[in-house]
C-alpha cells in the first residue's frame, strides 16, 4: 500500500483483514464480509492515510 509506514494498526486492529505479508508489507485477505465498521475505524486510525473503501469494488 502506498503511503504505508508499517504502523500496525490495522493489523493489530483487524487481523482476519490485513496481514504483514512474508516480504514485510501490508496485505488485504480475501473473504466475502468486509465489516464496514472496523474497516472505517482502520481508515480513520491509518496513519499513512492509505486505506479507502470502493464500494463498486
Ligand atoms: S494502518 Fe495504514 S500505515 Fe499502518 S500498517 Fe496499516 S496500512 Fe500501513
Amino acid at each position: 500500500m502506498s503511503g504505508c509506514v508499517l504502523c500496525d494498526i490495522c493489523t493489530d486492529l483487524c487481523p482476519y483483514i490485513f496481514r504483514k505479508n512474508h516480504a514485510g508489507y501490508i496485505e488485504v485477505l480475501e473473504t466475502d464480509d468486509y465489516p464496514e465498521e472496523d474497516i472505517n475505524e482502520i481508515i480513520k486510525s491509518c496513519r499513512g492515510d492509505c486505506i479507502e473503501w470502493d464500494e463498486d469494488a
